[in-house]
């Protein structure tokens, strides 16, 4: 089996799940209890914070654990918006980039319900935000601005460098970046001093499922996004999954660790594929402002899924653009805002790295892409 989804979720690393067993059969203890062993899941948790802290170059109060990205993007764009609207009444705009996870586009609804303006920055052919509309865009009305780091779909990288810059006249605006596919080759990105609210997913990194990180910064006011037992600073409250946060930390620092190398290996996969692509016909979606683990190429007139299925009778394992529309047969948000035809989305396929991605998967999938295009031409 080779599997090129690593976009929509990796295998968890065999180092980290054997912390997640360690951490859950020995310190179970709840970390909230009085006694040793719930200081002893205190201690750990407090550690995994730090960890994850030192990483992205923020303080340990800066960091809490959610359950997922999702929510982590969805506690930025309802509480905190509100309160910050509270706090600046004359803004009422939220800017989100066109080519945002639906876990931060599906809150236009319940924003507009709030009577706050959404409106979308429009991105280029290669799904780069448009800074002249950028620029047009920003006034003092302006309460929220999402970008993401690296887009799911097509892997474009965005240049935080030229928003931070842009935002350097309005700092009261507060940036929130989903960084949740940067992890894998463009951590770096994520350090960016502007970014105010910055959101990550562990099993996009060799984590188990069912940990994000929220990075929200101490110069932000705070709102809470659970009630409860005052867990995380008293703003996400609920047990705390402890295996999978402790997991989570060690996941992201095998991941910034191994960074450098894992950008050059995959960078030179990705021209190979990309070459290979091309000379049989296929269009690519991923030019070199891309991340260099996410290749995005249509077979013009042949369905994505059935792409997808072709590639899995090899046992080749690649998705349509995103695990999210590929179930629910729903357009490719992103090339749609780069303005890509219908006719090459409904081709679009994903292929995926990371870290874990080896030379002899590349020679296999190379190998299954001639196939599979022989049996299309
Ligand atoms: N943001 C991006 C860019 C993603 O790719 C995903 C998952 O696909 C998410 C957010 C949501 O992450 P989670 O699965 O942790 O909710």
């Amino acid at each position: 089996m080779v599997y090129f989804d690593n976009s929509a979720t990796t295998q968890i690393d065999k180092h980290v799940l054997e912390t997640y067993i360690n951490v859950a059969t020995t310190y179970f203890a709840n970390p909230s209890s009085l006694h040793r062993l719930g200081d002893e899941s205190k201690q750990l948790l407090e550690q995994a914070r730090k960890q994850v802290s030192q990483l992205l170059e923020v303080t340990p109060e800066e960091i809490y654990f959610t359950s997922s990205a999702t929510e982590a993007n969805n506690w930025v764009l309802q509480p905190l918006a509100l309160k910050a609207r509270e706090q600046h009444p004359e803004c009422n705009r939220v800017l989100l980039s066109a080519i945002e996870h639906p876990s931060v586009l599906q809150n236009k609804k319940w924003l507009e319900q709030q009577g706050i303006m959404v409106e979308f920055i429009p991105v280029d052919a290669s799904g780069q935000i448009v800074f002249e509309e950028l620029k047009k865009l920003l006034n003092n009305e302006v309460l929220i601005i999402s970008t993401m780091a690296v887009n799911n779909e097509m892997g474009a990288i965005q240049s935080l460098d030229k928003i931070a810059e842009l935002l350097q006249d309005y700092p009261s605006v507060l940036w929130h970046v989903d960084g949740v596919q940067a992890v894998t080759t463009c951590f770096d990105l994520l350090k960016h001093p502007r970014i105010d609210a910055l959101c990550l997913s562990g099993h996009k990194f060799h984590a188990g499922r069912g940990t994000g990180i929220a990075m929200l910064r101490n110069r932000l006011c705070k709102v809470p996004l659970l009630f409860g037992g005052s867990q995380e600073w008293g703003l996400r409250s609920g047990t705390e999954n402890l295996a999978s946060i402790v997991a989570t930390a060690k996941a992201l620092r095998i991941a910034v660790e191994q960074q450098e190398t894992t950008y050059q290996r995959l960078l030179k996969y990705k021209t190979n594929i990309t070459q290979v692509l091309l000379n049989q016909g296929w269009k690519i979606f991923s030019n070199e402002k891309t991340a260099p683990n996410i290749i995005c190429a249509s077979y013009p007139g042949i369905p994505g899924e059935v792409l997808v299925n072709a590639f899995q009778t090899y046992d080749c394992y690649i998705s349509t653009t995103s695990a999210c529309s590929s179930k629910r047969k729903q357009t490719h948000h992103t090339l749609q805002a780069m303005q890509v035809s219908e006719y090459l989305s409904k081709s679009a396929i994903r292929i995926s790295m990371s870290h874990q991605t080896t030379e002899e998967d590349i020679s296999y999938l190379l190998d299954v892409i001639l196939k599979v295009t022989q049996q299309f031409k």
